[in-house]
């Protein structure tokens, strides 16, 4: 009964930047449960080598090019993905940009932007865009990958859009269960600590000073690697979390217990 509710046969999964990294493990993971995963993505080679990756693990697996930030394509896509597939039953927002180490007083209006277009805007055009199709089905599932950025503040490098961005996302989660609590659609978001993928690589493979702070500062004294987090996110998007909406979900390795 209860292996059975983190079954997901039958469904279908939408992973936004599904190409790499933490959105790769989720539709892997996703797609290793049954579900039909819907790898969108900016960058088409990218979007081939993950689609191929899935299938040869025998995941129904289907790519899709998408920039999340352009709210008219993320309507068409939700359009084409219930077209060709009948339905969608968990997205998976984990679409998103780091750059970091920028002071405040140095931040360009086009890096602010950038981080709040990516992080915030576009996750929220995918919130709408494929919530109203959950909605009128009547009952759907979004994880939205936020951070322990949200959370506290990091240290030592300044990152202040990239913590304003996620905060928000972790209140707009919050809305959005309020909202679609009793229609079906249950929001949640996850988040995490440091994650080795190309995003966190400035800290793990370029700065051995910043790295040894990340580690001092985590009671289980390492990072995460992305199946750890795909692992929460197939979880939050099963039945297995069916009265789970509105957490957020800290895969921190007790970050921020300090
Ligand atoms: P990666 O940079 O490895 O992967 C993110 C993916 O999203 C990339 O393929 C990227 O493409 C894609 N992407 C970026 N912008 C868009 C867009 N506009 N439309 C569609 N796809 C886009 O990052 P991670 O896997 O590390 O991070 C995934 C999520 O997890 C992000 O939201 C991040 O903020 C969050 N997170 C990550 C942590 C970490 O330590 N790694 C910790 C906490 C949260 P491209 O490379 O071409 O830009």
């Amino acid at each position: 009964m209860y292996l059975e509710k983190l079954r997901l046969d039958g469904r279908v999964a939408v992973v936004t930047g599904g190409g790499q990294g933490i959105g790769a493990a989720c539709a892997r993971a996703l797609g290793e449960a049954g579900a039909t995963v819907m790898v969108a993505e900016l960058l088409p080679e990218r979007i081939e080598a993950s689609v191929d990756s899935l299938r040869r693990l025998q995941i129904d697996a289907h790519g899709i090019t998408l920039d999340v930030t352009k709210s008219k394509d993320v309507d068409r896509v939700a359009d084409e993905i219930v077209g060709r597939h009948g339905r969608v039953d968990i997205l998976v927002n984990n679409a998103g940009v780091a750059i970091s180490d920028v002071r405040a007083e140095d931040t360009s209006d086009e890096h602010w932007r950038l981080h709040m277009d990516v992080n915030i805007d576009g996750l929220f055009w995918c919130c709408r865009a494929f919530g109203r199709k959950m909605l009128a089905r009547g009952g759907g599932s979004i994880v939205n990958i936020g951070s322990m950025s949200g959370l506290i503040v990091n240290k030592p490098q300044p990152q202040s859009f990239y913590n304003a961005s996620k905060a928000a996302v972790h209140q707009l989660t919050r809305s959005l269960a309020a909202e679609w609590g009793q229609r079906g659609v249950r929001v949640n978001a996850v988040a995490p600590t440091y994650i080795e993928t190309p995003l966190t690589s400035f800290g793990i493979k370029e700065n051995p000073d910043m790295y040894k702070v990340w580690l001092e500062m985590t009671p289980m004294g390492r990072v995460g690697q992305p199946e750890e987090v795909a692992s929460v996110v197939h979880f939050l998007a099963s039945d297995a979390a069916s009265l789970m909406t509105g957490a957020i979900v800290s895969v921190d390795g007790g970050y921020t217990c300090w």
